[in-house]
């Protein structure tokens, strides 16, 4: 059955952009049905050599070649998708929705983009300086090829736009904070309302006590009462929180100060330090949560540390949140390693158990696509799995503005 007939006249697509400085992410969604019809990547902008991987069904297809500018590469998703299919002039397209990092406190919900959004989203690139500038090269190749369709932007950080105050401003001079812009924004926004949005419907209650763990190579957490997110783990830039694969998560900015003053390193060497060289990566050699469970399986004690600071910093997160929201009703994993390590899941698990979380062993080694619950009847908060969908979410979002 081809793509067409299995969705006739009817059909509706969003095609979503994600642009990175040298790559470009896409997804080709119906936003009724959930599904995927085509994806891609577009990698290596500007370097001697770049690559395209698109996907249709069970068909892949990959290109090498020069790929001096993301103008090139988004023209050549273009001649791929009539080429090998679905056809765009057929697939009906009521939007481009574009993933755009950082929002600022302009953007609480998603934006049709005209040259004000374009405008806001340039301003906020101090606050973004490695994504903003790459979404925008995306959103103008985008508006400039796919010109007879809106496009929207999506921010990750709308979702904590309404943080309380007191979970959005930092205890720094009040001056300073505010001409400099600086105060928690949050990041995996679009993920975390997401997920958050499923576990509600799942279990069909709207007033719920959450806490969603989106752990993948980035990680962030969340803290949702009835919808609403009152706290989360990122704070002005994706580094602060958990231990991630690359990023130290929390550390007393005065190792800043030390770094400089007694190592000698320039603002640089520790930004790249901080968030590239630390984490799981520096503290077990590898940011793959996979390759760090062979080494504790290998006996590995550096390995096993890496593991336990990851989970002692997990736990410190949930108490904390809890607290805050004074209750839990449902925990919720996803990303990479949220919806894959059961052997994470169950340790975690066992060191929430003084709250009356009990995962049952059996529903925790399912492998699943679907939104699951995975604590026993008995468990006092409700443990769940929930594949997160940027994509589908930046689509469904995309659409409550055309
Ligand atoms: P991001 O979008 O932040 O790059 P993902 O959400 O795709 O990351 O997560 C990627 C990470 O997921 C990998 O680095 C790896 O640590 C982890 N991961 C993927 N599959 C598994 C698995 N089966 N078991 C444990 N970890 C996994």
């Amino acid at each position: 059955m081809t793509v067409l007939e299995r969705h006739p006249v009817t059909q509706r697509t969003v095609l979503v952009i994600n642009s990175g400085s040298s790559s470009i992410k896409y997804q080709l969604v119906d936003p009724d049905s959930g599904a995927s019809l085509a994806s891609g990547l577009v990698e290596r902008i500007g370097e001697e050599t770049g690559a395209i991987t698109h996907k249709h069904g069970e068909e892949r297809t990959e290109i090498t070649e020069p790929i001096p500018d993301h103008g090139y590469g988004l023209s050549e998703v273009l001649r791929l998708f009539e080429q090998q299919g679905p056809s765009l002039a057929d697939a009906h397209i009521v939007a481009v929705g574009h993933r755009v990092v950082q929002g600022g406190r302009y953007f609480s919900g998603p934006a049709l983009i005209d040259d004000e959004v374009v405008a806001r989203i340039e301003q906020l690139v101090p606050l973004g300086p490695l994504h903003n500038p790459a979404h925008l090269k995306g959103i103008e190749v985008g508006r400039r090829l796919l010109s007879d369709v809106p496009h929207v932007a999506v921010f990750d950080t709308a979702f904590f736009q309404n943080l309380p105050e007191e979970a959005a401003r930092y205890a720094l001079d009040r001056e300073v904070a505010d001409t400099y812009s600086i105060r928690r924004y949050g990041a995996h926004g679009t993920s975390h309302q997401f997920v958050s949005g499923a576990v509600s419907e799942l279990l069909g209650r709207d007033d719920l006590k959450q806490v969603v763990l989106h752990l993948g190579n980035g990680a962030s957490a969340s803290a949702v009462v009835a919808g609403r997110a009152v706290d989360t783990s990122m704070g002005l830039t994706p580094l602060e929180g958990l231990v991630m694969g690359g990023r130290t998560g929390d550390i007393d900015p005065a190792a800043v100060f030390h770094l400089a003053r007694v190592a000698g390193m320039s603002i640089d060497e520790i930004d790249h330090l901080f968030n590239r060289g630390s984490g799981m990566k520096g503290l077990a050699g590898d940011n793959d949560m996979r390759e760090v469970w062979k080494r504790i399986g290998a006996g590995e004690q550096e390995a096993r540390e890496a593991m336990d600071i990851y989970l002692h910093r997990l736990v410190k997160y949930v108490g904390a949140y809890t607290a805050v929201m004074a209750g839990l009703d449902a925990l919720t994993f996803t990303a990479g390693i949220g919806e894959n390590d059961a052997n994470l899941r169950r340790e975690l698990g066992e060191r929430l158990a003084y709250m009356g979380v009990e995962i049952d062993p059996e529903l925790n080694a399912v492998r699943s696509d679907e939104p699951r619950v995975i604590s026993t009847p008995d468990s006092k908060v409700t443990v769940l799995v929930v594949p997160t969908n940027e994509e589908l979410a930046i689509a469904r979002q995309s659409l409550t503005l055309i």
